[in-house]
This record gives structure tokens, sequence and C-alpha cells, in this order.
């Protein structure tokens, strides 16, 4: 078994950007080579800025190349409890946003001709518990209704016209959901940035920023030192100390995957026969899909701890057991890979993004990044130029998590929270 991650496993490598010279002024640095990254990059570099992209590892280390490659629509938290929070309307306008996030990554993927197998199969919402297909029929009244959104409710009677299992009670569909390679999208995205002038500086670290004035800062890398007229945070669930106000916003929690053998192809119509991107509905939650290579993906949270070897091949067995209580018929599959990766939850599991003592920052996404990513990087890009009302969550106060000082010591008693809210409700 592959404790790296299957998608950057079975993408083309990009070349070694761990070589090139730091120094100088550059008009934009950007820090992150993922999603957020390199969308702002090349979306600014088609602006005409000089972007330098900074990233600690190689391009998709972080989130974005250790994902399960669902470009979903829908929010973090949930329409109905969004509408209680924020109103129907401002609700409303947040969820769209997520509409537009897939027809962005869909865009970048025509226009920059990035192969990576994108494809609008759907996503397939999976009732855990009874009651939980009542929640479902609701949120499908409100989108088919209200908001004008296709969705289907499917009965217990028709599940296995969806999936091949029996442990749910109904489904809900929604068509606009797409699924794609996310490893070659990355490397996709990196290449097409580096194409229009972007440089991308690997292993290299920035471990101190200071203030010139306004929005100009000077970045430390052990690789050198540069001067930004503007820079971009986009260091998702990675976010270190040099961006403190950031890291005590972010919780990073960890997230993990196991993706079995090739399955072949009438195997995997009997267990999704729509390709649909598919998750339960528990609190901690299980996601999956079948990957373009026919393989089952099945991730979650399985632990609430940090991703290393260890935690990962410890997480890779209770999400073996899931997998198998799902679809008892891939007792004898054997396991590929299983790794793990950091989703950066904002208290309110809402995208926040601005600019905060001169540093641009786009963070929170929650486990919906892929496409909100990829998006926000376009977004931050045009605020950046000056368009400030080009970030959708502008108006969203972006709070400190009480008790959070640098390393999340939060995430066990989180987790036995969220374990206890599955058992009771
Ligand atoms: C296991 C898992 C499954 C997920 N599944 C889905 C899914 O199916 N659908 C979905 O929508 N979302 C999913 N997500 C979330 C999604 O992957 C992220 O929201 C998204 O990729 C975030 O992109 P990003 O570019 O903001 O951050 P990242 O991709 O995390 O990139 C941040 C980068 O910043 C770099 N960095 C950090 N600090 C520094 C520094 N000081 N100097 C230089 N570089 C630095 C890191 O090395 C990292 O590469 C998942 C996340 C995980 C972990």
């Amino acid at each position: 078994m592959k404790f790296t991650p299957y998608w950057l496993d079975t993408a083309p490598q990009g070349p070694d950007r761990s070589r090139t010279e730091i120094g100088g002024h550059v008009d934009v640095a950007v820090i992150g080579a993922g999603l957020t990254g390199l969308s702002a990059a090349l979306h600014l570099a088609r602006k005409g800025a000089n972007v330098h992209v900074f990233e600690k590892d190689t391009v998709g280390f972080g989130a974005s190349g250790r994902n399960g490659g669902m470009a979903t629509t829908g929010l973090s938290i949930g329409f109905r409890d969004a509408v209680a929070r924020y109103g129907f309307d401002t609700a409303k306008a947040y969820l769209m946003t997520y509409h537009d996030a897939v027809d962005t990554l869909e865009k970048l993927v025509t226009d920059e001709g990035i192969d990576c197998d994108f494809a609008r199969t759907g996503k397939l919402n999976l009732a855990s518990k009874p009651a939980h297909l009542e929640g479902l029929r609701k949120t499908h009244e409100i989108m088919s209704g209200r908001l004008g959104i296709e969705t289907r409710l499917i009965p217990k009677s028709e599940i296995h016209s969806e999936i091949g299992s029996d442990r749910f009670h109904g489904a809900l569909v929604d068509a606009k959901s797409a699924g794609l390679h996310v490893g070659k999208f990355t490397m996709g995205l990196a290449e097409a940035a580096a194409r229009i002038g972007v440089t991308i500086h690997e292993k290299a670290p920035v471990e101190q920023v200071s203030r010139v004035d306004g929005t100009r800062h000077e970045l430390v890398t052990p690789r050198g030192t540069v001067r930004a007229d503007q820079v971009l945070v986009a260091t998702s669930g990675y976010t270190s100390r040099p961006f403190r106000w950031h890291q005590v916003r972010i919780a990073p929690v960890g997230s993990f995957i196991i993706v079995t053998e090739p399955l072949g192809k009438d195997v995997c119509d009997t267990l999704l026969p729509n390709r649909r991107m598919a998750s339960n509905s528990l609190n901690l939650l299980n996601y999956f899909r079948i990957t373009p290579d026919q393989r089952l993906l099945f991730g979650g949270r399985a632990r609430f701890a940090m991703s290393n070897q260890q935690s990962d091949a410890k997480s890779g067995r209770i999400l073996h057991k899931a997998m198998t209580q799902v679809f008892p018929q891939l007792t004898n599959a054997r396991v590929d890979y299983c790794w793990g990766g950091l989703v950066d939850m904002s208290m309110d599991r809402m995208v926040h993004a601005g600019e905060q003592d001169g540093l641009f920052y786009s963070l929170g996404y929650s486990g919906h990044g892929v496409q909100m990513a990829t998006h926000m990087g376009k977004q931050m890009a045009e605020c950046m130029n000056g368009t400030p009302t080009a970030n959708p969550w502008r108006e969203l106060p972006f709070r400190r998590i009480p008790g959070h000082f640098g390393p999340p010591w939060f995430l066990p008693f989180a987790g036995g929270y969220y374990k206890f809210k599955d058992l009771i409700k």
C-alpha cells in the first residue's frame, strides 16, 4: 500500500522548481501552491502582473493534491442552517457562489485545455438514518421550489438505481456537481500559470514576513528574500507561525482517504452506476466516488488527528471498516493507497477572505475547497486589482478560535462531540 495521495501518484509530474532564483522585487507574492494560490497567480498574471508563488513543499502538496476530487455545489454548513444564520437572501447568494465556483473551475479546464477527467456526474447525499431523509426532503423542497435548483429525491425503494448498498434510507441527487482528477487539475493549473509567466518556487517556505508600508512586504525564505507590492496568503490548513493572525482563526483538521485496487467497470457499475460524488449524512461523514480508472475512493474524518504515516494507517483501517459496511462486496478488495491531509476549518465553517494588516488572504474552505479555492483565486485577483466587492465573503467577520494558540490541542474533544451527536441524532 502506498501512503502517497493517489491523485499525485497518477498525475504527470511538473518540472523541478526547487532551484529557482529568489530575490529582488515582484508585483505579487502568493504564499502556497494549492488551488487558491495557483488560480490567483494565473488570474493576476493574465492582468499583466509579475507574480511569484512561494511553496514550502511542492505544487499540490497541501489539501489540493489530497482531497476527494469532488467539485460539489452546496455550502459546508447546509442551506437551512445558512438561512437561520444569515436570512434567506444572503444564504441564497452564498449558496449560488458555490454554483459559480464549479463554473469557474469548468471554464479554467476548458480555456487552459487541462486534461483532468472533469465531468458533471452529480452529487448523491445519502440518508444514514430514517430521520435524515426528512431533512433531505425539506432541502429538496427549498432547492427545487424557491431556489429553482434541479434536485431529485430518491426513496429507499429506488436507492439501488443510485448505489449498490442497502445501508441508506434514501438520497438527494444534485445534477450540477462534478468530479475530476484533482492531481491532473492542480498540475495543469501550475503549468498554465507558468505558461503566462508566473514563477513558482518550490521548497521555498516563507519564514518571515515584515510590512514595509501599505500592502508592501518583505518575505524571507531560506533560498532568498523578496519584496512584493502585494501578498496573498493561500496556506489553508497548512498555515503556520509567520501568519499567526490567520493561524489562530483556522483549525487544521485531519481528513483521510483510502483508494482500492482497480475494480473494473462492471463492478463499479454495481457500486455507483451514475458515477456520482457521494456522501452520507452523519456529522463525521464519509464521502466516496469512483476514480477515472475504476477504483473506489473512500474518505472521511476517521479520527480527529493530524496527518502522518502512522496516523494515516490507523485512519485507513477505520475507513476500510466503514467502506465494507457500505459495500460488503468489497471485503476482499485490496487497498492500494491511504493518505491524510488537513482541512482548514473556520469557527463558522464559512470561507474568509479579505485584507488584514496589508496582507490579502483567502482561507477557511472547511472541506469544500476544490471548487471554491479555485474560484477564490480568481476573485482575489479582482480584489487585489482594486475591486474589493469581488470578494463574496467580505461581510463575514473572521473570528479567532477561542483557546487556539498554535498546535490544535482541542481536536480530540471536538471529535468526541461530533461522534456523540451522530449517536443521538
Ligand atoms: C483529505 C481531504 C479531502 C478533501 N476533499 C474535498 C473534496 O472532495 N471536495 C472539496 O471541495 N474539498 C475537499 N477538501 C478541501 C480542499 O482540498 C481544500 O479546501 C483546498 O484544496 C484548499 O486549497 P488551498 O490552495 O487553499 O490550500 P492547500 O492546497 O492546502 O495549499 C496550501 C499550501 O500552502 C503551503 N504553505 C503553507 N505555509 C507556507 C509557507 N509559510 N510558505 C510557503 N508555502 C506554505 C502548503 O505547503 C500548501 O501546499 C478536502 C481536503 C482534504 C484534506
